[in-house]
């Protein structure tokens, strides 16, 4: 539940030391040289050396410094249209198991088709939940579903296409009306300046698809906050300082782009979407191995460049900013994917490209098993876990041996400079 989440976060950030104005807006921002003011729509003016703008997609200072691409640069290209329900069925009741390892009810569920997908993410599914709703979102690709003013109506029509589904929501009813969106992406040509930053989301956003929304917004965050308080030492604000946060931003959210629209590209045929899915589970698990090896390592040591080092690969917002060829891996997956798009690959000939490309690829740790792109579970076991630890300690390349096994000559220059100052 969203709203739950927030409100941990918000008491969270309260509890810190932030101090939260309810009921308010921000109704205008203006920057100079030496100072930020902040006024509120209840007359109050706050004077500040730093904005950070986290106004999401009605982001004041986008708005203000009119920073909105147009059109929005992204390849994706869809819209949603959502609700909260109740009495929806868990789709185990009404379609043979698929001899899955989890029950579908048990976590948020994703139906896939030509042109789109769709979340169904229960709030009822365990022990001690105190809710009885289902999120349910329908996201379509805008080409091929324009938007219309009758979401009722584009929802009916979808569940006669799709009569397992039409099952699962059979006496289902809507908590509040279906609400239609415009295209989901936006973007943004610049996302520092002169005393401001704006903030994952106020930069920019692709689609729900993955759940990387938090990530990205956390990953910003986490390269911002030393570079702010080493700004601040120096009383540095200038948009140059915060150069490298942007590139941060927009690389974040362009290999999020390229990511979904694979996966847009893929839902025409199941077996290309099984093997363009594993370019998601090989991203997710470098995720993990970064993320969740320095944190490790620092409990262990206490040593804070382990930390530091997550944000001083030199590609930034990629999947392996370590590892330039993760990157190429990436890009020659897509590629693939934009000459299936095309037509002049068939969806059958594309699969084995990227068998080889993901088998193949140095990032690839083996116990992924990434050359059998068919498979149809991804492997998220405890073994599995460790096997890509052992791989990491044996055969991984050098570049991410270090999330493995801690060794502070290993940890770059720039990671106890950022720690030292
Ligand atoms: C349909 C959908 C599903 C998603 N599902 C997931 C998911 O499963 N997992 C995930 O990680 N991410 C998900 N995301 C993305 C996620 O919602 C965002 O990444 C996240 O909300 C960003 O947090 P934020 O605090 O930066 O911005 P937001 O959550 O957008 O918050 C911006 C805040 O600023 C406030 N605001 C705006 N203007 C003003 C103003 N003038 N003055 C004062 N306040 C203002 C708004 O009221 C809002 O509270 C989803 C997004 C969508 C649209």
């Amino acid at each position: 539940m969203r709203a739950d989440i927030d409100q941990y976060l918000f008491r969270a950030a309260v509890g810190y030391g932030a101090v939260a104005r309810e009921g308010v807006r921000v109704s205008g921002v203006d920057i100079t040289a030496d100072h930020a003011v902040v006024q509120l729509t209840d007359g109050t003016v706050l004077r500040s050396e730093y904005v950070i703008d986290a106004t999401g997609r009605t982001s004041v200072l986008a708005n203000a410094y009119g920073l909105r691409e147009e059109p929005c640069r992204f390849k994706t290209d869809s819209r949603t249209i959502f609700t909260h329900m109740r009495g929806v069925r868990p789709y185990d009741s009404v379609e043979e198991s698929s001899g899955q390892p989890n029950l579908w009810h048990q976590g948020t569920l994703h139906h896939l088709f030509d042109g789109g997908w769709m979340w169904v993410i229960p709030f009822d599914n365990h022990a001690g939940s105190e809710s009885d709703l289902v999120s349910v979102g329908l996201n379509l690709d805008s080409a091929r579903f324009p938007r219309t003013r009758e979401p009722q109506r584009e929802w009916d029509a979808f569940l006669d296409r799709y009569p397992a589904i039409k099952r699962q929501f059979a006496g289902a009813e809507a908590a509040f009306p279906w609400v239609s969106t415009g295209r989901t992406q936006f973007s943004s040509r610049q996302t520092v300046g002169d005393r401001w930053i704006l903030m994952s989301h106020a930069a920019g956003a692709i689609d729900a698809l993955f759940s990387r929304g938090m990530a990205n917004t956390m990953a910003v965050i986490e390269t911002f906050v030393p570079t702010y308080l080493a700004a601040r030492a120096e009383g540095d604000f200038s948009a140059a300082r915060f150069a490298p946060l942007d590139v941060l931003n927009q690389n974040i959210l362009d290999n999020n782009d390229k990511l979904i629209a694979g996966s847009y590209i893929a839902f025409r045929d199941f077996d290309l979407w099984r093997a363009w899915s594993k370019m998601w589970y090989l991203a997710w698990n470098l995720g993990v191995i970064r993320v969740a090896g320095s944190y490790y390592q620092y409990v262990e040591t206490a040593d804070p460049a382990v930390l530091a080092r997550l944000h001083q690969g030199p590609l930034p917002g990629s999947f392996c900013p370590e590892l330039p060829s993760a990157q190429r891996q990436f890009e020659e997956c897509f590629a693939v994917m934009e000459r299936v798009q095309r037509g002049t690959l068939s969806a059958a000939d594309a699969v084995p490209e990227l068998a080889y490309l993901l088998g193949d690829g140095e990032a690839s740790p083996s116990p992924l098993n990434l050359h059998d792109v068919l498979r149809r579970w991804h492997d998220g076991s405890q073994e599995t876990q460790k096997l890509i630890y052992d791989w990491g300690r044996t055969a991984a390349p050098a570049a991410l041996r270090p999330y493995f096994h801690y060794d502070r000559a290993t940890i770059p220059k720039a990671a106890e400079a950022v720690v030292t100052a």
